[in-house]
């Protein structure tokens, strides 16, 4: 079956689905993005994801030519159109075509792109056993510098990450801030878990407002696990009972090992499990319903 594409208001086949090598989004790295899961035939937390997004394009002054109430109704419509019940919406807004300088002025309209497809996640089986991960020399973006609050198509940052986490032989990485802080994975937040209290770092050391982690803390106070946003180390990390990553791709996913020292039992732990349980009670429910 043909994969549609969305670009600019119309359905185009994904061969076809073009833009200029003038697009902003290619030279700069220009514009924003979201990554949104469908799970049978919902899109969860759509409106946390679109919010994200237009709080993105509002800081990077990007005027999105959809309305909020249109741009859901396309994401919608994309699912449709690609019949598609389980899968990874990626919606993306550059700043669109301009010139070869930098000023955004001579890009006035942006370029809107909807791609959905099916996920490639990890097995069943790195849920129960955890992932081996490591720390990363590359520090993350620093705040005052571009905030990792945006979700913004600059992820060289992350991909500098994520070529150190290949060369190590793992999935994920932690990367630290620049006082040495933990921050979050290439593409995931992190928690740790000590003495029964659910611990990942506040976004202001340089994280991405996940939409998982939001998820999971909600999770949290509802099912009673105290949950604290705090700096925290390398150090603590080592020493927690468990560690755990979560993303919109990854959802909750267990670390059984870090640099080498073994976390826990070495295998997915307790709490872990159980928000892992929660969350997927919730990802059919929470969100926006394609085909009703
Ligand atoms: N941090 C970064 C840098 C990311 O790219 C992602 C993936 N969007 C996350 C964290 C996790 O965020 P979410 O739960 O919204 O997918």
């Amino acid at each position: 079956m043909a994969q549609w594409i969305y670009l600019n208001g119309e359905f185009v086949e994904k061969d076809k689905a073009l833009v200029s090598v003038y697009d902003h989004g290619f030279l700069y790295g220009d514009g924003i993005f979201e990554g949104i899961r469908v799970y049978n035939g919902n899109i969860f937390k759509c409106k946390e994801h679109l919010d994200r997004l237009y709080d993105s394009a509002k800081s990077i002054m990007l005027d999105i030519p959809l309305s909020f109430g249109d741009m859901q109704n396309v994401l919608v419509e994309s699912i449709r159109k690609n019949e598609l019940r389980d899968g990874y919406i990626r919606l993306v807004v550059s700043r669109g075509p301009g010139d070869l300088g930098l000023d955004p002025r001579r890009s006035p309209k942006a370029n809107v792109i909807i791609i959905v497809e099916q996920l490639a996640i990890y097995p069943e089986e790195a849920y129960l056993n955890g992932l081996k991960t490591v720390s990363v020399s590359t520090r993350r973006n620093i705040p005052d510098a571009l905030n990792p609050k945006i979700k913004s198509l600059n992820y060289l940052n992350n991909i500098l990450v994520k070529i150190q986490a290949n060369l190590a032989g793992v999935g994920e990485a932690i990367m630290l801030n620049s006082q040495g802080y933990v921050a979050e994975g290439s593409s995931d937040n992190i928690f740790i878990v000590k003495r029964g209290v659910v611990y990942t770092p506040p976004c202001y050391v340089g994280a991405l407002e996940g939409i998982t982690r939001a998820a999971i803390i909600e999770i949290c106070q509802k099912v009673g696990y105290p949950v604290k946003e705090e700096p925290f180390t390398l150090h603590d990390v080592y020493v927690a009972d468990e560690v755990f990553f979560t993303g919109t791709a990854a959802e909750v996913i267990a670390v059984r090992e870090v640099d080498a020292r073994i976390i826990g039992s070495g295998a997915a732990g307790p709490i872990t499990t159980h928000l892992l349980k929660e969350f997927r009670s919730v990802v059919e429910i929470d969100g926006v319903k394609v085909y009703e």
